[in-house]
């Protein structure tokens, strides 16, 4: 197929060095090879995760310089050869999981993001802050076409975090669900939960996060520094309870606040060890487990109740140009909902 790319190079922001600012460089447009398509890249959230890489938080799986970005989403250009399912036009995201083995056992048993052979987009690979970025059609994830793009962004890794953690948890109508940390993944958590009919408490210790959970929907919201315990116990106490804020303390208060048979979910990393009593699981038959991305059917469905109106993302968008200014603002924490840089018009 004649290339629609008449010029072969592209600008892509690219981390040179651990915590220096990301360099704009030309660099060559990816060539899609079988089975894969190239994408013109129009928007791409920033992940705490990308953070974590630039901070030298996480060892980048290859040399420098890589391309981070693994929230993007933009418009297939070009297709490789064998690629039927994916057309040219079509709107797509780029998350987290660039590809796996395909035929291990987590793979053939719907945990594909438990794949020991799992390679990482932004990562592995090059991401989306760039122009361009290729990737295999099978991991497209299709984008509705009632979506904004950049609202749209932050639920192919974020968003799906969220929604895997709250789907391993099997809500009933009526629970209580109680939501540590309302940052990005909490306020995602928070309305997925709502979404099963469950009562949703969320707990934080900011009042601005706090207001922004009760806006998108929390029944209650509580300051994590003013006995949240007692409060959640005052309501029937957890059935489920997600850890999206990364100290160790809440973790003591999830375990306190927990029903019997309730079941609680990890997502965030904190930098201690987590302790308890073993009696204080068994007695109660709690069961904790952990969550890390999500799959390509889950994927899905989140973008079929973000397109529906139940679930929606709080984003700032940000010209491409201005990419460092948003990583800096990322690490100060000094955002409200999710930053998505905006590659429409580069
Ligand atoms: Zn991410
Ligand atoms: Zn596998």
């Amino acid at each position: 197929m004649q290339s629609p790319v008449t010029v072969r190079s592209m600008k892509a922001a690219q981390m040179t060095a651990v915590g220096a600012p990301l360099e704009f460089t030309d660099v060559a447009v990816p060539a899609p090879r079988h089975g894969e398509v190239l994408v013109k890249m129009e928007v791409c959230g920033l992940c705490h995760t990308d953070l974590h890489f630039w901070k030298g938080d996480h060892p980048l799986p290859r040399e420098l310089p890589v391309t981070l970005g693994h929230e993007g989403i933009g418009k297939v250009i070009e297709i490789g050869a064998g690629v039927t399912r994916v057309a040219e036009g079509d709107t797509v995201g780029l998350g987290f999981v660039y590809g796996t083995c395909g035929c291990c056992r987590e793979c053939l048993t719907g945990y594909e993001t438990h794949c020991e052979s799992i390679q990482s987009t932004g990562a592995h690979v090059d991401g989306c802050l760039a122009e361009y970025a290729v990737l295999g059609e099978d991991w497209t994830t299709p984008i509705p076409d009632e979506l904004n793009i950049a609202e749209a962004a932050p639920l192919l890794c974020a968003g799906v975090a969220a929604y895997s953690a709250v789907r391993k948890a099997h809500l009933e109508p009526g629970e209580l669900a109680v939501i540590f940390g309302a940052g990005g993944l909490g306020t995602y958590a928070l309305q997925i939960a709502k979404s099963y009919g469950a009562r949703v408490c969320v707990v934080d210790v900011s009042d601005e996060k706090l207001a922004l959970a009760r806006e998108l929907g929390a029944d209650h919201a509580i300051d994590a520094t003013d006995d949240p315990v007692s409060k959640i116990m005052d309501l029937g106490g957890a059935d489920a309870a997600f850890n999206f804020a990364p100290v160790s303390a809440s973790w003591r208060q999830m375990i306190d606040c927990a029903r019997a048979r309730a079941r609680l979910v990890l997502i965030s990393l904190p930098n201690d060890a987590l302790c308890f009593e073993a009696g204080e699981v068994i007695e109660r038959g709690l069961r904790i487990m952990g969550s890390a991305d999500g799959t390509r059917q889950e994927l899905r469905q989140l973008m079929e109740l973000a397109r529906s109106g139940q679930v929606r993302s709080v984003v700032e968008t940000v010209p491409f140009a201005e990419v460092n200014t948003a990583f800096d603002r990322l690490a100060r924490a000094k955002v409200q909902g999710r930053l998505v840089i905006d590659m429409r018009g580069v």
